[in-house]
């Protein structure tokens, strides 16, 4: 069900009611928050026969909270990868794919995977190049965009980017696991697709893997549904009634996190241990105008680099005590984490942290960060 389907969320227009009142049933009588139902199959007779082509009621409960905050239709899957493999496994073969230089690590190696097999190719442009992107636009039959892109935190100008004209069956998809529905809304930008891993900010306390991604046009919703189905892409029935817990403080988490990330950024950007700050929310950001024109808040993640090398940086991790030296992000607490030792991102400077910030005191937390910096 989306905003437009269910009568008691038409009314609302603010993401932070939207979260919490939507993926409940209303009927007298019913549980206030959707069950946490594990099953696999239904007495038969009805539309659902069996879960993993016609879904679970807990699988829906998520999938009407996150479509909802885009006006929209949302599908669930077993991680966010699962979510983009969806994406990917509509691509006819011998397709041209156009993903960024600077994304998601599981993304770039799925389209190499694919390219390597000869399945489609693949083209790498700069989250900045708009005049590439546009141009790349007229011939892919799939434009994975990222934004803010993962490390470097560049902004795309979406709205110039779907407004270039594309093959009448060309995708335009935008990962915004980064920015999350609350941030930006990419369907209403002009693309076709909005994903978010809700292993991050939905879910927001580490305890899950899932994946969501919303669509508004009704013959993708039936075809990411089949793709679903058809390659077990599932979520489990704990991760979606969790998702749906995590969802219902997204709004107050956010709001927090950001404040403190603007707060850290501006005190990393002063502090002679960093070389560089990288946060969509410094006028210093070489998006910044763009984000600025875009976002409705400059998200929780900054990625700095450390003056020396990735000595110097790994030591920063070392020393954090409240900051914990861990992956991932969009969690309640504060992560810190070298790009440049994950495999597959040598590429990255040696030096540049990627710190999620969470909902700690910034006080406590800039005692933490600014203790540990060289
Ligand atoms: C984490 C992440 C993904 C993948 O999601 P999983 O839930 O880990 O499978 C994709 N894109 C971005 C930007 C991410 O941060």
């Amino acid at each position: 069900m989306s905003t437009r389907t269910n009568p008691h969320l038409a009314a609302l227009s603010s993401p932070d009611s939207l979260l919490v009142a939507a993926g409940r049933d209303r009927r007298p009588g019913s549980p206030l928050n959707a069950p946490l139902v594990p099953a696999s199959n239904f007495v038969l007779g009805a539309e659902r026969a069996y879960a993993r082509g016609d879904g679970t009621p807990t699988w829906e409960a998520l999938e009407e909270v996150v479509g909802c905050l885009e006006d929209g239709h949302a599908v669930a899957f077993a991680s966010g990868m699962a979510g983009v493999a969806a994406v990917f496994d509509r691509l006819p073969a011998g397709a041209r794919l156009a993903i960024p230089d600077d994304c998601y690590q599981g993304v770039a190696e799925l389209a190499e995977s694919g390219r390597c097999k000869g399945f489609w190719q693949v083209q790498r442009l700069a989250t900045e190049d708009t005049d590439g992107w546009i141009r790349a636009a007229g011939e892919a039959d799939l434009l994975w965009l990222e934004s803010p892109s993962n490390p470097l935190l560049v902004v795309a100008d979406l709205r110039a980017i779907c407004a270039a004209p594309r093959k009448p069956s060309a995708l335009l998809a935008v990962d915004n696991t980064f920015a999350t529905a609350l941030n930006q809304r990419p369907l209403d930008l002009g693309a076709d697709v909005s994903f978010q891993s809700a292993t991050k900010f939905i879910g927001g306390h580490s305890d899950l893997l899932a994946g969501v991604i919303t669509v508004r046009r009704e013959d993708l919703l039936a075809e990411l549904r089949h793709s679903r189905s058809r390659q077990g892409a599932t979520p489990g029935a704990l991760e979606a009634f969790l998702a749906v817990r995590g969802a219902r403080t997204m709004a107050l988490r956010l709001e927090r996190a950001q404040a403190n990330a603007m707060h850290l950024a501006e005190r990393l950007a002063a502090h002679p241990g960093v070389a560089r700050t990288r946060y969509p929310g410094l006028p210093s950001h070489p998006t910044h105008a763009i984000a600025r024109a875009q976002l409705q808040g400059y998200g929780t993640i900054i990625s700095f680099d450390v003056r020396g090398d990735a000595a110097a940086a790994d030591a920063v991790c070392a020393r954090v005590r409240l900051i914990q030296h861990a992956t991932s992000l969009g969690a309640v607490e504060s992560t810190l984490e070298r790009r440049a030792a994950v495999p597959g991102q040598e590429h990255l400077p040696p030096s540049l942290l990627r710190l999620s910030v969470g909902i700690e005191n910034a006080d406590d937390l800039w005692a933490d960060l600014g203790a540990a910096l060289p």
